[in-house]
């Protein structure tokens, strides 16, 4: 394997005469001021998030990156809801029925409106798929149907997924149920969770005011409006069979044999408000020259943790170490394309919001890609560059990295950052994280997996630390190991650079990883 920068003009430029650009000063000059007290911990959709963006553009703007044409300026905005209750009444035969005792709506996946109906049938576990069916043979047309959380198991495996594991009928299972129920007929639902016979204070408040949350629009569906009623409530509706369903239930029986359909007048009216606030990925670009339609994606996530009881995540290494990362291989590029040697491919340098919360700027980005998901070379991610691991032994060298999909998606990933590191940095890559059997899914848990699951290759540069001041309040600038940090970020820079120079783009010929988060 000939690994060259071969678009040099008969010069001798490669990355290593652009590398210094990263230097320990400028990484020390913008990490202090993104993980200062006055960014607030960065939480998506506040204040602190915004100031974050703006100062990150304002970095762009100054090194000189361009705005990508498509939007309107650096900034990809993506939309959040936050619900408020404004009316959440049941009614039973005529009894109304007590809020938090008997029953709780769900401000998040219901949606305003009324159902009325005169009878509810009984449909198990509310499930319909190839193993199992808990709809054969019952007409719900026009009525409420009940169902219990959970899915059936054969043995001690469960039934559905062929793994034998819960499939998602368990994980996103209410709202897969409530999509259901409305494919049926059904005009309303009624869950009964097995484990929650009644509610706290904690579930009730939540049930009438919605944390932050991310929607696709494009992935909005329909749904029946759903109530979660207490086991004592399902008890006088049900009648005292409910114990033996319950029973059933909770050893994972099948539950579609069981047809009970009884009268019930029932009336639930619901109604909310719903504030939508913006929040941003923040992206800039070097163009390429002969490949300017061919991108590599240097990411990282800008977001933090924000502030609890007053004290601020301030998030260091997590990931303001990646951030900072981002702004400095950019303004090592921009050197290089103002003397005469930018990239072949365009550079696609952008830090995402939303990642605390559950990687949402970079699925918003991969469902609604700026640049083509299918001419993106890799992406390389940075998520926590700057300290050392505590859990690494003695005996381990504490020059390293870790690396994260180098077996994935393409074979060519491995060779090249291997190559580029033994040629330049020399840290230890360490692919302790790319064991299948690691119990922390790494590769699951950073913005690349959003990239990955798209089919572009990826590679993920990360420093283990895990405990210590993982996610709490410590997490502070004064904690870096500065050489080290510039090092890894050299590293990625180098790694960058031959990519995005290199004749061809990425080959994928690995499959897709299995798994999902
Ligand atoms: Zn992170």
């Amino acid at each position: 394997m000939i690994l060259t920068s071969s678009f040099s003009f008969g010069q001798n430029i490669s990355s290593s005469n652009y590398a210094s650009v990263i230097s320990i000063e400028e990484l020390q000059k913008h990490l202090t001021i993104i993980a200062s007290d006055e960014m607030e911990g960065r939480e998506t959709g506040t204040p602190g998030q915004r100031k974050a963006s703006a100062y990150i553009e304002n970095q762009f703007k100054s090194i000189g990156l361009q705005a990508p044409k498509q939007l309107n300026g650096y900034q990809q905005f993506f939309s959040l809801n936050q619900d408020t209750a404004l009316k959440d009444s049941l009614t039973i035969n005529g009894e109304i029925k007590q809020y938090g005792i008997d029953y709780i709506g769900n401000v998040t996946l219901n949606s305003t409106g009324v159902f009325a109906s005169d009878s509810i049938v009984f449909v198990g576990y509310g499930i319909e798929d190839d193993a199992y069916n808990d709809y054969i043979n019952k007409n719900v047309t026009g009525k409420v149907v009940v169902f219990v959380s959970g899915e059936p198991k054969k043995g001690k495996k469960y039934l559905i997924n062929p793994t034998g594991k819960k499939s998602d009928w368990t994980s996103s299972g209410l709202s897969k149920k409530m999509e259901l129920a409305k494919l049926k007929g059904a005009v309303g639902a009624i869950y009964i969770n097995l484990l929650q016979d009644n509610f706290s204070e904690t579930i009730i408040k939540k049930s009438l005011f919605s944390d932050l949350n991310y929607v696709d629009n494009q992935e909005v569906s329909q749904k029946v409006n759903c109530i979660s009623i207490s086991h004592s409530l399902a008890t006088k509706i049900l009648g005292d069979q409910f114990d033996d369903y319950l029973d059933a239930a909770n050893k994972g029986n099948l539950l579609n044999e069981i047809t009970v359909e009884k009268a019930a007048k029932i009336e639930y009216l619901f109604a909310k408000k719903t504030k939508n606030i913006l929040a941003s990925n923040v992206i800039g670009i070097i163009e390429g020259t002969d490949k300017k339609n061919e991108y590599v994606v240097l990411s990282a996530h800008y977001d933090h943790l924000g502030k609890k009881n007053g004290v601020v995540y301030n998030g260091a290494d997590d990931d303001g170490s990646g951030t900072v990362a981002v702004i400095e291989m950019a303004s090592a590029f921009a050197k290089a394309k103002k003397e005469g040697h930018g990239p072949r491919r365009t550079i696609v340098f952008m830090t995402v919001s939303g990642e605390e919360k559950g990687l949402w700027g970079s699925e918003y980005y991969s469902n609604h890609p700026v640049f083509s998901l299918e001419n993106t070379s890799v992406d390389l991610n940075t998520d926590m560059i700057g300290r050392i691991d505590t859990e690494r032994k003695l005996s381990d060298t504490l020059n390293y990295v870790y690396v994260v999909g180098h077996d994935k998606l393409s074979s060519e990933l491995p060779i090249i950052n291997e190559e580029a590191n033994k040629q330049h940095t020399k840290l230890t890559l360490d692919y302790k994280f790319d064991d299948p059997e690691d119990p922390n899914r790494i590769y699951y848990r950073s913005d690349h997996y959003n990239f990955a699951r798209k089919g572009v290759p990826v590679l993920f540069f990360y420093d283990g630390m895990l405990l210590a001041d993982y996610h709490q309040p410590t997490d502070d600038v004064e904690k870096i190991n500065w050489p080290l940090y510039q090092k890894r970020a050299q590293m990625i820079f180098h790694t960058a650079w031959e990519i995005a120079n290199r004749d061809e783009m990425l080959i994928r010929d690995k499959p897709l990883p299995v798994g999902n988060r």
